[in-house]
Parts: structure tokens; sequence; C-alpha cells
């Protein structure tokens, strides 16, 4: 270590305690640094406390309304009317973020890591601003995450919520309008058909889910649809405007609708307005988010940066595995490469997506032949609720080498199934070797090992 770095009050410094940096300066921690850590709201970050964590709880909260209806084809009755609490509701889910920060605390403290609540913005490359602190590091790591985008349309800033409100709604939204066709849109869309809203979707493209497949995105749609969400395609909002207790949306379809609540889900952006990055050599992208090669380093030497605001992967487990690398990389000598292709993800909507690999399309773009193996089926537990939902599932293969390249789902337990089609995918697993697993029976996942016809040859 040089004299210089010797004085710097820390070997690593980290900004924001969510998934990505609290991993990062643990695991530096552990291999022997001097590590900080600023957050200036709770610690765990976007996932923890208005991300990932809370919408399971929501969407575990939702899959009663199916629970109730479903168990009396299984004989079972309540006597009386029931009804949901969302105060009740909601109150649980703080106590159960409530731990879970305090969890993330103790784990920090574990390992000491000092925790430092407060925005930290650069003076330098090594000095930070936070409160009325300076604070010096010889290395940085930026993961300040992101925070939702809202477009610059009349009333949106004024009238409409973000996911970020949504989590902490005093009142349960009878009837809400939610904009937007990603991941947020869908899963508050289900979650609020589910816990009894009037839900309305609103979205600018032909078909939500870009970039997913288009199978599992339309048969999502019609799903959701059919449990009564209602959907309108290619309609922007061009105006809210506040009316009493309601919220007034204009379409430029030339219609306009009354809600009580009105949320965006139009995607999120880097979080990096108050680090005051211009006093670093720090180099951001068109989308302001933050730029790194491969080792996670900015075009300043002693800046790094992991998570949403690089603009790679927004979700948790990449955060946390880019941390992580960059720890053991930095504090411990070993060297990574983070793998991009192949991350399975999942969508909490009812029924949820699980998905892994290509989509059809994006197969399509590097192989000029496929085969398409389909499965569709009502699951078994379906049957005797009188449920008429169906699962679907999908395999891509590339004949030539028999590579599965894409493994897709729609249906209840997806995002569990697909984790572990994830391993199989990694380890380069082919058609032949999903054929010569052994299925479990009776499970929906069995689909997976046992779709023996090719359903579409695509030459
Ligand atoms: P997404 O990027 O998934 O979706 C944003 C949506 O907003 C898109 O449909 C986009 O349309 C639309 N949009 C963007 N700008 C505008 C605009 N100006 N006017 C109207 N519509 C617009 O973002 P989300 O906010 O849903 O989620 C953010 C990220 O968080 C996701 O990318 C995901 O990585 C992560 N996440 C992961 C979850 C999970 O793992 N289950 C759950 C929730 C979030 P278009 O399609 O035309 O671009």
């Amino acid at each position: 270590m040089s004299e210089q770095q010797k004085n710097y009050d820390y070997d690593y410094f980290v900004i924001g305690a969510g998934s990505g940096g609290v991993r990062s300066a643990r695991i530096a921690a552990s291999h022997g640094a001097k590590v900080g850590i600023a957050e200036a709201k709770a610690l765990g970050g976007t996932c923890v406390n208005v991300g990932c964590v809370p919408k399971k709880l929501m969407s575990y909260a939702s899959h009663y309304s199916d629970d109730l209806q479903d168990m009396q084809g299984y004989g079972w009755s309540i006597e009386g009317r029931t009804s949901f609490d969302w105060s009740r509701f909601i109150d649980n889910k703080n106590d159960e973020i409530n731990r879970l920060n305090s969890i993330y605390q103790s784990i920090l403290e574990s390992n000491n890591v000092d925790i430092i609540e407060g925005y930290a913005s650069f003076i330098d490359n090594h000095t930070l601003q936070i409160n009325d602190k300076k604070i010096t590091a010889d290395k940085i790591l930026i993961a300040v995450g992101g925070t939702p985008y809202l477009p610059d349309v009349e009333g949106v800033k004024e009238y409409a919520i973000t996911s970020d409100e949504l989590f902490y709604l005093k009142d349960h939204p009878k009837k809400i309008l939610i904009n937007g066709g990603g991941y947020i849109a869908l899963e508050f869309a289900s979650i609020l058909n589910g816990l009894g809203s009037e839900v309305h979707v609103v979205y600018r493209g032909e078909m939500p889910l870009k970039g997913f497949d288009i199978q599992i995105r339309e048969k999502l749609i019609e799903a959701m649809k059919e449990r009564g969400i209602t959907f309108n395609f290619k309609t922007n909002v061009t105006k809210l405007e506040k009316t009493g207790d309601l919220t007034t949306a204009y379409f430029d379809t030339g219609s306009q609708d009354q809600f009580n609540t009105v949320l965006y889900a139009t995607g999120r952006s880097p979080l990096t307005q108050n680090l005051n990055l211009n006093a670093t050599d720090v180099e951001q992208n068109e989308k302001g988010g933050i730029v790194v090669d491969k080792n996670f380093q900015t075009s300043a030497d002693n800046i790094f940066a992991v998570g949403d605001v690089i603009n790679r992967i927004e979700l948790t487990p990449v955060a946390i595995q880019e941390g992580h690398f960059l720890a053991d990389y930095l504090f411990n000598n070993k060297d990574f490469t983070m793998e991009y292709n192949n991350v399975a993800t999942a969508i909490f909507t009812n029924p949820p997506i699980g998905t892994l690999g290509l989509s059809e399309e994006d197969a399509l773009t590097s192989c000029n032949e496929l085969d398409i193996y389909e499965s569709s089926f009502r699951p078994m537990r379906n049957i005797i609720a009188c449920r008429e939902e169906r699962t679907f599932m999908k395999l891509i293969v590339d004949p030539k080498t028999d590579l599965v390249l894409g493994c897709h789902m729609l249906g209840p337990d997806s995002p569990e199934i697909i984790q572990m089609a994830g391993i199989a995918l990694k380890m380069g697993a082919t058609k032949s070797d999903f054929d010569k697993t052994m299925a479990v029976h009776p499970t929906a996942a069995e689909e997976f090992v046992t779709m023996r016809s090719v359903s579409r040859k695509i030459r």
C-alpha cells in the first residue's frame, strides 16, 4: 500500500446500501479492507424497500382471491363475507420490511462496515461530502441504483404515483390506471386485480413486455384480460387532471376516464443526479448510466459502479453478483468474468412468467433453423377448481447442435421452475439431456423433460 493510500479514511467506500452495494461492502470487509457505506434512505435499497420484496408480499396477498375461489371445488367453504383489509396488510408488510432493514444493518455491522446515513456527493475522485463530513477513500463504489422515470406529460408529475408510492398508499385504490408495459406495470396490474381493484392498463406499443417471447406475451395478456383487466394498446396519456378526489386521464385516442389512482410504470433511470459526478472523471452514457469496463471500473481509475446505475440488466441478483465479484477482484485478487447470458427471470403476474435464454424472435437472429417444442395444458389443480386458465411451456432448440436456446413458461410456479432450468442452460444442456432427465410426477415442471414431439420446425 502506498503512503498516500494509507492516509485515506477508507480502503473502500460504497455509495448506496442496496443489493449490490451491501454485498460488495461486506465481501470487501471480509477480505480485510476498511469499508464504509453511505445510505440516505433505508438499508436494503430498492429491492428490499420498494421493489422485489414488498412486491412479492403483495403478490402473495393477491393470490388469496384465487384460493378463495378454487377451494370451493375442493369442498371448502367460508360462512359469511370475505374481505381484504388494505391497511392491515400494508402495516404487516411494513413491519416485515423494517425487520429486513435491521438484518441488513446487522450484516454490515457484524462485518465491521461503517454505516453513514446521508447522501454522498463527490468533491473529487477520492473525496466525498456526506452531510457536513468529508470522507476520503482509496476506492469508491457507486451502487446508487435507479429511480422511477416519469415522462414529461401535463399533470403526470403532480397527479401520478410511481411504484415507490404505491407500496405505501393509505387506501386501497378502487379504480386504477397503470401506464406502461414492462415488469412493474404488469405485476401491479395483476396484484391489484387480485386484491379487487378495477384495473386499466395503457401501453404505448402493440404488445407489452417487449423483448420477451411473443407467445408468452400474448398468452399472458389473454389470461390477464380473462381475469378482468382492461388493456388499451397503442395508447398514450396526453394529460392528467385532478377532479375532486379523482384523476381524469386524457388519451391520444380521444377518450378520457376517471381513476382513484394513476400509476406510472414507465421505466427507471440511474439515480446519479445528486452525486456531483462533474467533480470526477466518471463518464455517463446518454441514458445517464455510468460507463464501466468489464471490471466495473469507470473512467476514473479508483471509482467503480455496479447494479442498476450501470444500465446493464436491472435485476437484484445481477447487482449482487457484480458487487461480490468486484470485491473479490479488488481485495482478494480473484479474477472474474460476469456472464450476462442465460439469466433466468420471472414476472410475478397472475399467472406468472418464468423465462430463460433466447426468445424465438431472438433465436432466429442467430439460427435460421429452430425446433420449437410447446405444451399447453390445464394444470391438475385447476381442474377440480373449475379454473379454465392454462399453463404454457416452450423450449427453443437449435436442431444443428441440439442445444436448448430458450426455455419459457407461463403458469403457476414458473418462477420456481425456471430457476432450476437456469442451471441446465448454463451447463449447455441439449434437448437430449432434457429427454434423459427423469420426470417428477405429477408436476407441471415435468413437461419440460417430457416434450417429445417438435410442434413447429422453422427452416
Ligand atoms: P421496463 O423497462 O420493464 O418497462 C417500462 C415500460 O414503460 C415499457 O413498456 C416502455 O415501453 C414504457 N415506457 C417507457 N417510456 C415511456 C413513455 N415515455 N411513455 C409511455 N410508456 C413508456 O420498466 P419497469 O419500470 O417496469 O421496471 C424497471 C426494471 O426493474 C425492469 O427493467 C426490470 O429489470 C426490473 N424489475 C424486475 C422485476 C422482476 O424481476 N420481477 C420486477 C420489477 C422490476 P416500451 O416497451 O415501448 O419501451
